[in-house]
This record gives C-alpha cells, sequence and structure tokens, in this order.
C-alpha cells in the first residue's frame, strides 16, 4: 500500500504527475516490474528517505523498504532521530525493480531522477536521507563511494541531506556497520527539529 497527497500543503497543487509516473517507459526497467513503486508516507515529511531501487518483496508489495533491510532502517531511524517510519517519506532513486535485484545503472537513474526532484519539491521534507552508493551518487552528484562520505551534510535545492550506509550493509556486517550508521544519522535529529 502506498499513498500519495495530491495536494501540497497550503492546497497548491504539486509538481508530480502521478498518472505519467505510473506508465513511465523512459527506461528498461519499466518491461519487466510488475509495478512503479511511487513511494509512501505524509505530504509534510520529517525526512525524505531515499533508497536504491525496489527489491522483489517491494515489486510485489508496492510500497519500498518492507522487508528486513526496512526494519532495521526504521528501527535505527527511531532510536537516533526521535522519528518513526509515519513521519517519513519513504522511495528509492529507481521507481522499479532492476531484474535480479542488480544495482539500477546510471542511466536508469538519470532517467528517474526527475521523479525524484520532483518529489523532494512537493513534499518539502525537512532533511533528505540517502542510503547507499547507488542513491548518494545520483542525489547529490558525487563520485565518492559511501565508505568516505556517510555522515557528511549535503544540500539539495535547499534541503540539507546526510548519507548513510544501506541498511542491507547493517544486515551483513552489523558489528562493524550499524554503529556508523548510529552515528550518521545522529546528525540528522537537529535537522529535522529533534
Ligand atoms: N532496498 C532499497 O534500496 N529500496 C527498497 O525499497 C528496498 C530495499
Amino acid at each position: 500500500m502506498w499513498h500519495w497527497c495530491p495536494l501540497a500543503p497550503g492546497g497548491h497543487e504539486v509538481t508530480v504527475d502521478l498518472q505519467a509516473l505510473l506508465s513511465c517507459t523512459k527506461c528498461e526497467l519499466a518491461k519487466n516490474r510488475q509495478r512503479v513503486v511511487v513511494g509512501s508516507g505524509p505530504s509534510s515529511p520529517a525526512l525524505l528517505v531515499v533508497g536504491e531501487a525496489p527489491g522483489k518483496t517491494e515489486d510485489e508489495g508496492g510500497e519500498p523498504f518492507i522487508g528486513r533491510s526496512g526494519k532495521l532502517l526504521f528501527q535505527l531511524i527511531e532510536e537516533e532521530v526521535g522519528i518513526t517510519r509515519q513521519q517519513c517519506f519513504v522511495t528509492n532513486i529507481a521507481k522499479c525493480r532492476p531484474p535480479n535485484n542488480r544495482p539500477p545503472k546510471p542511466a536508469e537513474c538519470e532517467a528517474c531522477r526527475p521523479w525524484l526532484l520532483d518529489q523532494l519539491e512537493s513534499l518539502s521534507p525537512k532533511a533528505v536521507l540517502t542510503v547507499g552508493n547507488t542513491a548518494t551518487r545520483q542525489l547529490f552528484n558525487v563520485s565518492e563511494g559511501i565508505s568516505e562520505i556517510h555522515g557528511q551534510s549535503f544540500e539539495l535545492n535547499g534541503v540539507r541531506g546526510i548519507a548513510t550506509y544501506h541498511p542491507a550493509a547493517g544486515l551483513r556486517s552489523p558489528n562493524t556497520v550499524i554503529p556508523m550508521i548510529r552515528e550518521d544519522l545522529r546528525k540528522l535529529r537537529s535537522y529535522v527539529g529533534n
């Protein structure tokens, strides 16, 4: 289940054309998807969370981060930032599932990026969090890997953001990665006003 509010706070029309997004064929990923996973959350979120791409569970369920990595991510956000998933708008840099869960290609992210920028503009979150290499490189336009730039502050169209490791890396290497994710997330507290 996803929900998307077609009116921004204050009642003005948002710039995201939901029908166009749901029928998007701007890249190859359109061929094999079950659905376009737009994102879910309130229309005025504390935080915009941006992952890589839907996996199998998300392609079937229609909502981002509904598997194990999402559970970990939102537990850590709740503990370190002090906000719940219900206060976050959750989406991905690529809105359609890549075959065999490969990372989305740069051209696919590029084709999808305008949808995310429209979401950023219409939602006006207090802050942005990217998780993992793909979302961070594509959204903040950097070439470094996540191990070099996690925890750094970025600005995107007037909104402050930080990058951290993908929660799937936290599931693979909990002892080393989860403490770093926690430390990065703590920086978001002041950005969201906590
Ligand atoms: N991993 C992601 O990056 N996004 C999802 O929606 C699910 C898993």
